[in-house]
């Protein structure tokens, strides 16, 4: 059935971007790649723990649209600390850092303390490189995050992408000011405050992501080509049309390659 819409072009994925994916998580690392590769959508490909570099790195290498991302989750510091290590020596390999950061919840509370330790090695060592560019975890701990970005990591080292930020709307306004871009996903989207946050961001810090398959589309795990509903919710949240988005994100891609240097 055709359509006169003027965004069914969004019923394709080329182009689109998911800028925090778990792809090593799904059942089949090379199929979730190669389905990134054949729908040409532009994903960050994180990992949790740096064991898990070599490999990622290793198929993805080869791609056009997925990229690597060198991680030490905040959620795995209280078992996996001792990784700092292989994750430092790996770090000339990479030109992604993700997933990194702090996680305040109950459940992670306790190696709170490691994980600012292990989370501010991370910032220095990437600002001694230059040039990365980091996907960045913030679950109740937007300020400090944004404290430690503020005196670790200064923009003109890198850039940081805020993933799945569920700071407040000045905490925000803190992020931009240090350089941050945001990456946002469609559960972001849900509640009316978080959108109103969303909305105040400035468009040209937006982009999009799924955090598949931690997220739930359609009740099953999410995908890098669910982000094409991301793109129309965050239209929805913004008033501005799809096609609008889907360009503005491809745009801010560019420009946040362009702002890391390297
Ligand atoms: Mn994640």
């Amino acid at each position: 059935m055709s359509s006169p819409d003027p965004n069914s072009s969004l019923d394709q994925t080329q182009g689109l971007v998911d800028f925090h994916c778990h792809l090593d998580l799904y059942p089949d690392l090379e199929s979730a790649i190669a389905e990134c590769e054949q729908r040409g959508i532009y994903t960050l490909a994180v990992t949790t723990t740096p064991r898990a570099w070599t490999r990622n790195n290793e198929l993805a290498s080869k791609t056009k649209y997925v990229r690597p991302a060198l991680g030490l989750h905040p959620q795995l510091v209280a078992e996996r600390s001792e990784e700092i290590g292989l994750w430092e020596s790996l770090l000339p390999e990479a030109r992604y850092v993700g997933e990194i950061g702090l996680d305040a919840g109950p459940r992670f509370y306790k190696s709170y303390p490691l994980q600012v330790e292990i989370f501010g090695r991370i910032l220095s060592a990437c600002a001694d490189a230059g040039g990365r560019i980091l996907s960045v975890h913030s679950v109740r701990s937007a300020g400090r995050v944004i404290d430690m970005l503020t005196s670790h990591f200064p923009p003109n080292r890198g850039r940081a992408v805020l993933h799945w930020f569920t700071g407040n709307a000045s905490e925000a306004r803190r992020a931009v000011q240090a350089g941050c871009y945001f990456s946002i996903n469609r559960a972001m989207l849900d509640r009316p405050a978080s959108r109103r946050m969303v909305a105040s961001i400035p468009p040209e810090r937006l982009l999009t992501e799924t955090d598949g398959p931690f997220t739930v589309f359609d009740d099953r795990p999410s995908k890098p080509s669910d982000v094409s509903t991301t793109v129309s919710e965050l239209a929805d949240a913004l008033g501005i049309p799809p096609s609008e988005v889907r360009d503005l994100v491809a745009h801010n891609l560019r420009q946040l390659l362009k702002d890391a240097g390297g």
